[in-house]
């Protein structure tokens, strides 16, 4: 019977497997390799890497070595190693006709670069490692061969005198220890020699061998899987070894020591820097069966799920942690715990002007990243933290459509519809509807400017956000209008501008609002219409009669700011006063003359003429200026009686007629008829009033529709001309 055993833990080491560049050439070589429209041959030219499985898999694939260019003819293709090669194998190349397929790592490159730019510039170049490795010939290579290489401190010594006084360029092979290059270097200090070091040691290595030594010292047993000839594989052993002696050397599944696992319960595994993930897979898979023999449960699905969790690759979409493992110039390289590095290019970060990756990066810094490609085709998973912000700067517009919080937008450029407006990491839109509260024929003024504006939509999944300028105007000017109701109160006499007439009145702006000037508060006088009285731009001063906030209304009046000339009409007339009065209004019973405005009086029929009148037209006329007497005042019933006979002079007095009773009974119509005009004036004023609110309220309808037609027509174009603007990015995103 099967003893219980507790669960089993298998742990990867930190940094394993494919580094970043031996990754990128497999995938570029097997890449190559699949392709069916060559017409020539395949060659790797040398050892792609040091691992016979994929040397064999290749080669199963149709890819043949060469060990040198000249085996390879004109329309073949050669597969550049990571470690790289000289500059004239490019030349040969070209001038043969051979196809390269470079995966020359791109931190080789760049030392190559180095290298080349020292040389053309007459600086000596020193390269720190071993004289015999590939990448070292290659390096040399691009230098015309005359790059001094040191190996070790004995070398440095030895070049000292050659290199004083001439201050070489020293680059390093990426793969030797920090500790070579500080003997070194300190081997020139002593000697004094001056130097411009560019330490171009890659980290992968040294990566590996740390996280081998601090795994290797946790577990129980040590499992490190790498080929046989790969001198990178056999030094993570030894270091393996040194920490933990249950150390196991393992090539692939086959290997025996597998069986010798199964009485560990803390197994820790570390791979070859040239050690192909399936083979990794396959050997902690056989290693997990046979510890699954030994336990009467079943714990392989755990056991799986920690194999497959290391071995899982990020997607496009996914949010990762990482460690900087690398800062170069233009790319820094993320160590996710997977079997690929990430790679973080400098397009992909938020940098200020001037700012390099080095400013914001340093080598063991965590760092949070969007995955936006989970293979660059190159054997990376490409990362960005400028998507990350971008989808942080999303979440920022979404609350602040929410919360109609204001946010502040530069206009970078035009485009149909609209305007393209910046926001962080964010490029929204504004449709040129959107733009202002005025119509924009032409968005080029707001150019370059940074304006506020209201989120109006967000759409992350199609990384959309449209922005509105107009907007916070209007909400500005609502703002402006109610403080400015704020301040307005019934029976300020306010300063206004008179802004357009209408049959019932004006509109008077004052300061900011119109309010209505009604055409029976003009004058104390009858108008006809207010321009008898105003005209447009008119400055005056009025009343606020009443206010209606909630309709927007306000009343005005400017006979208000004066006296009413019936109150001072005790003070200003006596009876007995003669006067000049002007003719308005002729009735068959007399005549009404004003004496000044909002001031009538009546001149009976039989105050007209010395003679007796039968009918008031033949005697005057509408406008016309006659002398009056002052008769009678009645302020109470607002009466004055006038007379025109009494001013006329005695001569012109005609002998008095004796009233007979026709004439009695003739006055006394009249009188009635007087009173019944009084009357009928009264609700011809009310009526005129009732007809002048009902066009008020029309145009206050007509206002009210055409503000909901403006606003539907504003929302209609701000929809066409979004989708100009779609039609455009599609386009562009083609
Ligand atoms: S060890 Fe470094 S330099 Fe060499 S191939 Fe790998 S990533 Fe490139």
């Amino acid at each position: 019977m099967f003893r219980k055993r507790e669960k089993v833990e298998i742990i990867r080491a930190e940094h394993s497997g494919f580094c970043f560049g031996v990754d990128r050439a497999i995938d570029m070589a097997f890449k190559e390799a699949e392709k069916n429209d060559r017409t020539g041959n395949l060659y790797t030219c040398g050892h792609l890497i040091h691992n016979e499985a994929v040397v064999k898999r290749l080669e199963d694939m149709g890819v043949s070595m060469i060990s040198s260019l000249s085996e390879a003819s004109e329309g073949d293709t050669v597969i550049v190693r990571s470690h790289g090669e000289p500059q004239e194998f490019y030349e040969e190349a070209e001038a043969r006709g051979i196809t390269l397929v470079d995966t020359t790592c791109v931190f080789v490159k760049k030392i190559h670069h180095l290298a080349l730019k020292a040389h053309s510039e007459g600086i000596p170049v020193v390269v720190i490692g071993d004289k015999e490795h590939q990448e070292v010939k290659a390096t040399n290579g691009w230098c015309g061969y005359e790059a001094v290489v040191i190996g070790d401190a004995e070398e440095a010594k030895e070049q000292a005198d050659r290199l004083k006084g001439k201050k070489p360029m020293v680059v390093c092979q990426t793969t030797i220890k920090q500790e070579l290059l500080r003997e070194i270097l300190s081997v020139f200090d002593e000697e004094g020699v001056e130097y411009d070091i560019h330490n171009t040691i890659c980290n992968a290595t040294r990566d590996r061998q740390e996280s081998c030594a601090k795994l290797a010292s946790e577990v129980d047993a040590m499992v490190v899987i790498g080929d046989n000839h790969s001198s990178n594989s056999r030094k993570l052993y030894e270091i393996a070894k040194k920490h933990n002696e249950n150390s196991f050397f393992i090539e692939n599944s086959s290997n025996k020591q597998l069986n010798r696992l199964t009485k560990y319960t803390k197994i820790g595994y570390i791979a070859g820097a040239s050690t192909p993930e399936w083979i990794i897979k396959e050997v902690i898979s056989h290693m997990s069966e046979n510890v699954n023999k030994n336990m009467e449960q079943n714990p392989m699905m755990d056991f799986m799920d920690d194999i497959e969790k290391s071995l899982r690759l990020p997607k496009p979409g996914d949010v990762v942690d990482g460690k900087i493992d690398q800062v170069m110039d233009d790319a820094v390289i993320v160590n996710m715990g997977c079997k690929k590095d990430g790679i973080l290019r400098s397009d992909e970060v938020t940098l200020e002007e001037g700012q390099t990756l080095a400013d914001l990066f340093k080598v063991g810094d965590e760092v949070k990243a969007k995955v936006i490609k989970s293979d660059d085709g190159e054997g990376g998973i490409m990362l960005s933290t400028k998507r990350l912000v971008v989808v942080e700067n999303y979440a920022e517009l979404e609350e602040a459509m929410e919360n109609k919080d204001i946010i502040t937008v530069t206009l970078t450029r035009a485009v149909n519809g609209g305007v393209i407006a910046a926001y962080k990491e964010i490029t929204g839109f504004i449709p040129m509807s959107q733009l202002s509260d005025r119509y924009v024929e032409n968005a080029d003024e707001f150019l370059g400017q940074t304006f506020d504006v209201r989120v109006i939509r967000v759409d992350t999944k199609r990384n959309r956000a449209v922005f509105s300028r107009k907007a916070i105007l209007v909400d500005e000017k609502r703002k402006a209008v109610a403080e400015i109701w704020e301040n307005l109160n019934v029976g300020d006499i306010v300063e206004g501008k008179v802004m357009r007439f209408t049959d019932y009145g004006a509109f008077v702006d004052i300061g900011g609002v119109d309010g209505l000037l009604h055409i029976s508060e003009i004058s104390w006088g009858k108008l006809k219409h207010p321009e008898e009285v105003l005209k447009i731009g008119d400055i005056i001063n009025v009343k606020i009669l009443s206010l209606n906030e909630e309709k927007g209304k306000i009343s005005l009046g400017l006979k208000q700011t004066q006296p009413e000339p019936w109150t001072l009409v005790g003070e200003k007339y006596q009876v007995g006063d003669v006067l000049e009065g002007k003719v308005v209004q002729i009735k068959e019973y007399g005549a009404f003359v004003e004496l000044e405005a909002g001031l009538d009086g009546l001149v009976h029929i039989s105050e007209i003429a010395n003679k007796r009148v039968e009918n008031v037209f033949d005697e005057l006329k509408v406008g016309e200026t006659v002398n009056v007497k002052i008769m009678e005042i009645d302020p109470e019933k607002r009466r004055i009686s006038l007379s025109i006979k009494a001013t006329l002079p005695e001569e012109e007095a005609a002998p008095e007629e004796k009233e007979t009773v026709a004439d009695a009974v003739e006055d006394a119509v009249l009188d009635a008829k007087e009173a019944a005009d009084e009357a009928v004036e009264a609700v011809k004023e009310k009526a005129k009033d009732v007809i002048d609110a009902v066009k008020e309220a029309v145009d206050d309808v007509k206002e009210d529709v055409k503000e909901a037609a403006e606003k539907v027509s504003d929302a209609v174009q701000a929809a066409k001309e979004e989708a100009e603007f779609e039609v455009e990015k599609a386009k562009e995103e083609e």
